[in-house]
């Protein structure tokens, strides 16, 4: 497909709202993320070009359906409408793995005939409400999660034979119980009903372990420059103490861990730790530890104690980061920091606090992680100035700004 293409037509886009840039070409779409980036950014250094895909279809590796049921009674599955519970029907999306939109329609046409009950929300009756299906691209590995209300799903093991039956690439069936009535699709309890409970897939040449709760990035061509980019402004030569914060699986931490000395992740979510032990065990990397808990509040029990780091990646949600965390990090003073962010606006707010205090950003580099949405993800490099000689301006290149620092060193010997 040719990604300059001015529109795509897609059936459900005008409920949907999920492709907002749906009629604007991929060019224009990229364009526009690189302003929005250097309207919030741009005051801090030049915002380098923006990595866009060659590709820009059917790049999302985890797929979401909400279930219901039409008038005639049929089942069906989509997203939902903006701000509303109303299902939009969709059978193929422009975003969406191809695999796991075929997976999805076996599973809706099992339901009825396992006359597996669909829950309504509005009478409260019923079992089944989402389906998750996350496919990793490297290995095929697929994992389907059924979101019900109880836990108890009759006929289980019929029915996942025959799911099995057209789809044999897939690796675990997980049933998750949900009967909150938050936005949260999944709930706490994971029931395994086939497999392992988990999927691997490869990224930058280590194999990670995902669980059904776990973080693991949507887009794996572009995360793959994002890390390599990440990494690549971290400097690394080996001797290094680098921490990963809100290290989910420890994607970050574990595939920069041949260019350290230490790794130290941090991650709330507890599963995604576990992953990311094991995954680090898997990897053979024995220079990598992770912990659960609050980020803000391990950097402040690390700084506490007078640890220090050399390098620290950070990578936390929408919100942003907290004062705590960065006031702990500013403390344990890291000569750089590589900050990834999926909302550059948070971003903004972090970078003001942190250029206050010590630290000038060297490199602004925006990535399209979510073509024909709004979305757009941002790596920037921080780095200490430890005195007024190393407070060249930003505007520098960092190959130029380290040609300058060698000359001053050779000055200084001479
Ligand atoms: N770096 C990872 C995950 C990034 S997503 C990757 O690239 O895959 C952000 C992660 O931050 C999520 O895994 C989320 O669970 C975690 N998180 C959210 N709030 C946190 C907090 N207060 N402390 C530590 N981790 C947190």
């Amino acid at each position: 497909m040719d990604k300059n293409e001015t529109t795509k037509i897609c059936s459900a886009s005008k409920k949907c709202g999920g492709c907002r840039y749906l009629g604007i070409s991929y060019k224009e779409q990229l364009r526009k993320k690189q302003k929005y980036t250097e309207g919030l950014l741009g005051g801090y250094g030049k915002v380098l070009d923006i990595e866009g895909m060659d590709e820009p279809y059917y790049y999302r590796n985890k797929v979401h359906h909400a279930l219901g049921r039409d008038k005639k009674g049929n089942v069906i599955s989509g997203s939902y409408e903006e701000s509303t519970h109303k299902i939009v029907p969709t059978d193929t999306c422009l975003l969406e793995d191809k695999v796991s939109g075929e997976i999805i329609r076996t599973v809706r046409k099992l339901l009825t005939s396992f006359k597996i009950q669909i829950f309504n929300e509005k009478s409260g009756y019923g079992l089944v409400r989402h389906v998750l299906v996350r496919r990793g691209f490297a290995t095929g590995e697929v994992m389907v999660v059924l979101i019900a209300v109880s836990p108890v799903f009759p006929s289980k093991n019929n029915f996942v034979k025959a799911l099995r039956k057209e789809h044999p690439e897939i690796k675990t069936v997980i049933l998750n119980v949900n009967d909150r009535f938050t936005s949260m699709v999944l709930g706490k309890r994971n029931i395994t009903l086939y497999g392992d409970g988990y999927i691997s897939d490869i990224l930058c040449g280590r194999r990670f372990r995902i669980s059904p709760s776990s973080f693991y990035q949507i887009n794996p061509v572009q995360t793959k420059k994002l890390y390599e980019t990440a990494i690549e402004y971290a400097g690394l030569t080996g001797n290094e103490t680098v921490i990963d914060a809100y290290c989910g699986i420890g994607t970050i931490g574990l595939c920069a861990s041949d260019r350290a000395a230490h790794v130290i992740g941090v991650e709330l979510n507890k599963d995604a730790v576990k992953d990311a032990i094991i995954n680090s065990k898997e990897n053979k990397i024995s220079n990598a530890r992770f912990y659960p808990g609050d980020a803000g509040e391990f950097m402040t029990g690390m700084a506490a104690k007078g640890d220090r780091a050399d390098v620290v990646f950070m990578d936390p949600p929408r919100s942003g980061s907290t004062k705590e965390f960065m006031d702990a990090m500013i403390k344990m003073s890291p000569d750089r920091i590589v900050y990834i962010s999926c909302n550059p606006a948070t971003q903004a707010d972090d970078l003001q606090y942190l250029t206050k205090h010590g630290y000038k950003v060297r490199k602004i580099k925006p990535f399209d992680l979510f073509p024909w949405t709004e979305h757009v993800e941002t790596c920037c490099l921080l780095e200490r100035f430890r005195n007024a000689k190393d407070h060249v301006t930003f505007t520098l290149d960092m190959e130029d700004y380290y040609r300058i620092k060698d000359a001053e060193a050779d000055k200084e010997k001479r």
